[in-house]
């Protein structure tokens, strides 16, 4: 397994250079990438110029960082200077950002290279990248399934190892529900942890940037690599980031973990549910202390999303109307109106078109308070259930997802079945808090993923949970290379 602390010792150690390890993922990308769709774009010339960068840094053992000379991949809806960005979607198809989003300026800063853009569904609405614009991701265990979403592209990539790590985005379950299908470890961070500048905006008060690894070291140093205050981000925390990697260690004894009671009913593949059983019973055996807990709204949480997010999103989105960037249709219009609505009504895919429709009515006046109003004091009892019970447990341990990766066409009729697929992930966003999903397990050969959420910026606690587990575990060792040349 090439994670990045794997690599970053290689290097380091002068036994392969960053340009050599580039060449060979630009080369596994060419080769995997018809089948997978991983990539959008791929910036094979820059990516060999930051190498070489990082090969002169490396030669100086200049400010080394475990990132100096690592290749990753980073999800299409976190601005790259000089790197087309599309979110997914026809209305930035050709869209040139003039400036890197603070993750990837951290990134470059750490001596990063920058492979190249992940596909997703356009502008990360969606749980199986089949709302891109650009033609749906393929997992890599099995082609005939969805990779989950909306970061399915970078999970793709990631478990295919067509890079060393990703960056995703998390709004209501997009960095840990495609983790969980992929079979690889995302970590969504608690709101304000990682800074939002240049992350092109989804739900604001729910969105965050996000790590998708190999492991659970790869995460703690992703992490730790893009965390903290940000003066151009007013949601970012100005708190000190902890070294997630040496909390890692500390192992799990003594610590409390609950199981809240309301996640394991319907809905729950009794399969994925036995796997969730067992990662519970490995818990208890490295001594943690495990109990039912209660989140007694846990019911309201999809509809409470389903309302706050599209509303936000028909705010955010109103910028994109041909006037000053991305796609402009319609220009022989008659008023600029009939321009925007061209524009909008070219650009905009059906998922994307649905969420505006739905958002622009739960704010319009009359129904504000029905349910915009409504949705927000849900959303407040929702943080209060963890809150309370952050009162008796250190962590909590929920499934990621309902089911393992579904085919394609499966829920794209129905809306509801698709939205149902984020029901264990989306009540972490609205309350703010860092969720882990790591690997714990396979059905039918198909990676099941296990989700940890922590108290208000204790990412240490959580990951050092997950690499408790891991190293318990022979999960996150399994690869996907048979899966990838299966006929799609
Ligand atoms: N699947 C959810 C949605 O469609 C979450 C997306 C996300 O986290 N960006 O909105």
């Amino acid at each position: 397994m090439k994670t990045i602390h794997a690599l970053a010792k290689r290097l380091q150690a002068g036994e392969v250079t960053s340009a050599a390890l580039t060449e060979q993922y630009l080369a596994r990308i060419a080769e995997l990438n018809p089948a997978l769709n991983a990539y959008l774009t791929v910036a094979g010339d820059l990516a060999m110029a930051d190498a070489r960068t990082a090969d002169d840094r490396l030669r100086r053992r200049a400010d080394l960082t475990p990132l100096t000379g690592v290749p990753i991949a980073i999800k299409d809806v976190i601005v790259t200077k000089g790197i087309r960005t599309t979110c997914g979607s026809k209305i930035l198809a050709d869209y040139l950002p003039p400036y890197d989003a603070t993750v990837i300026a951290r990134l470059r800063a750490a001596g990063a290279v920058i492979l190249g853009k992940c596909n997703m569904d356009e502008f990360a609405m969606g749980s199986s990248n089949e709302h891109s614009a650009f033609g749906p991701v393929k997992n890599p265990w099995d082609t005939s399934r969805i990779p989950g979403g909306s970061s399915g592209g970078p999970a793709a990539a990631v478990a295919a190892d067509c890079c060393a790590a990703a960056l995703g985005s998390d709004t209501g379950g997009s960095i840990r529900q495609p983790a969980s299908h992929c079979g690889i470890v995302g970590c969504k961070p608690t709101y304000g942890r990682v800074s939002r500048y240049g992350l092109v905006a989804f739900a604001s008060s729910l969105d965050q940037i996000g790590p998708m690894t190999k492991d659970v070291r790869d995460a703690a140093l992703l992490l730790e690599a893009i965390a903290g205050f940000d003066p151009n981000d007013s949601t970012a925390l100005n708190v000190p980031v902890p070294s997630y990697q040496t909390e890692l260690e500390r192992g799990v004894r003594g610590l409390k973990i609950g199981v809240p009671k309301e996640y394991f009913v319907g809905g729950l593949d009794p399969e994925v549910a036995a796997c969730i059983r067992s990662a519970i019973d490995t818990m208890k055996a490295l001594g943690a202390e495990v109990s039912d807990i209660s989140l007694p709204h846990t019911e309201y949480a999809v509809p409470c999303y389903y309302i706050i997010a599209p509303a936000e999103a028909s705010a955010n989105l109103a910028r994109y109307d041909g006037v000053r960037f991305g796609l402009r249709a319609g220009n022989g219009a008659v008023s600029l109106k009939a321009m925007y609505g061209a524009t909008r009504t070219d650009g905009f895919g059906p998922e994307v078109t649905l969420r505006i429709l739905l958002g622009t009515y739960v704010l319009s006046s009359g129904y504000y308070d029905a349910y915009y109003r409504k949705a927000q004091q849900v959303r407040t009892l929702i943080k209060q259930d963890f809150l309370t019970a952050f009162n008796a447990v250190d962590a909590i341990l929920t499934p990621t997802a309902p089911t393992t990766a579904f085919r394609f066409g499966e829920k794209t009729a129905d809306p509801l079945q698709m939205y149902l697929s984020d029901i264990y992930t989306i009540s972490c966003n609205l309350a703010g808090l860092p969720g882990v999903s790591i690997p714990c397990g396979f059905v039918n050969r198909l990676p099941v993923g296990l989700q940890l959420i922590g108290r208000p910026l204790d990412e240490a606690t959580l990951l050092r949970i997950a690499y408790a587990y891991e190293q318990a575990t022979p999960w996150h060792t399994q690869q996907p290379e048979a899966g990838i040349s299966q006929p799609s």
